[in-house]
């Protein structure tokens, strides 16, 4: 979608370490950043330290606020969870927050923000159709169509970390099912993509194969060089063989999350955030063996690395005020 410049807005990122500012002007361009710490386990102190952002940001206080959160808000009652900062999970964030800066709040979801972001001006910039997808601590994902967020009364668009992963029904994946055995995930499911296909599953998936801890990013790194190729036999050589075999694992349950995607959605780009979506050896073999893993085994869904890297989630916030006069995700009405 073209970006035609819209209204001046605040978007903020409510991290778990970081809260980060930023006024986008009229032409999208971020002209002012601020970031405060984020005061971990205190709930009122973090309304207030978003407050001050605000207010630093904007003296004025008249522009439309846009904030990406953890978690999302329950239907109906306006309280967030599933926040993996915890101290937000039951608080009624957007009345809260309405109530100190009155109504000119949005929140959403930071996956979303995340495709918000990519959509406009980023790796999805002049297609009608992304999905985004957050893999990192969590995996999370958000769909804009048309240069706008898709929500439903569910306020669920985009969750796809909690689908099951279809990897027992995978020959590639059957042999290693005494290795991998099911997975629990937090939401209360047995082997939702997140708990195979974040940061710590990745982990946890080299764990089982090799009977070794490391994290992600050692992972990868030990495997840095090396041709990722489906190994059946998976046996020891060496760590960095190890490493590459995890990956190839990686990437095999990857290609079944994202194929259950493109054949429902059929999106024409799949942007890749977090901090697995820096493992650019990945993308390759990921797209070519999607493209051929979906029905038909002619996708044309491009697989893409994000364009913004840790301005994604203010931009995206911004963006949730892309369009003044539609209401596309405003929980304010919704609840
Ligand atoms: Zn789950």
């Amino acid at each position: 979608m073209a970006d035609t410049g819209t209204l001046a807005r605040i978007g903020i990122d409510l991290g778990g370490t970081k809260i980060a500012g930023a006024v986008l002007d009229e032409a999208s361009i971020i002209v002012e950043e601020h970031r405060l710490a984020t005061p971990r386990e205190d709930y009122a102190a973090t309304l207030t330290a978003i407050a001050e952002l605000v207010s630093r940001l904007d003296p004025g206080g008249c522009l439309p606020v846009g904030i990406g959160t953890p978690g999302s808000v329950i239907p109906g009652s306006g309280r967030m969870h599933n926040c993996n900062s915890t101290w937000l999970n039951g608080q009624p964030l957007l009345a809260d927050l309405t109530e100190r800066l009155g109504g000119r709040v949005r929140i959403a979801n930071d996956a979303d923000c995340f495709a918000l972001s990519e959509a406009h001006g980023g790796s999805g910039a002049g297609v009608s159709s992304v999905f985004g997808v957050i893999l990192g601590t969590g995996v999370g994902g958000g769909i804009v169509i048309d240069g706008s967020l898709l929500s439903g009364p569910g306020g669920l668009a985009g969750e796809w970390g909690h689908n099951p992963l279809p990897e027992f029904q995978d020959p590639a994946c059957t042999a290693l099912n005494p290795v991998l055995r099911s997975r629990q995930c937090y939401c209360g499911q047995l082997n939702c993509i997140e708990t195979f296909l974040s940061g710590p599953g990745l982990a946890l998936t080299h764990q089982q194969l090799w009977g070794e801890w490391a994290t992600a990013e050692v992972i990868y790194r030990q495997a840095a060089g090396t041709v990722f190729e489906w190994d059946p036999d998976l046996r020891v050589v060496n760590s960095a063989v190890q490493a590459q075999s995890t990956l190839s694992v990686y990437c095999r349950m990857l290609v079944l999350g994202l194929a259950q995607i493109v054949n429902v959605l059929d999106p024409q780009v799949i942007v890749l955030g977090g901090g697995l979506s820096k493992m650019q050896t990945i993308y390759e073999p990921v797209q070519n063996a999607l493209s051929e893993r979906v029905f038909g085994g002619r996708g044309v869904t491009r697989l893409r690395a994000p364009v913004f890297g840790d301005a994604g989630g203010v931009r995206g916030a911004a963006w949730l005020w892309d369009k003044p006069r539609l209401m596309q995700r405003d929980i304010e009405k919704d609840n």
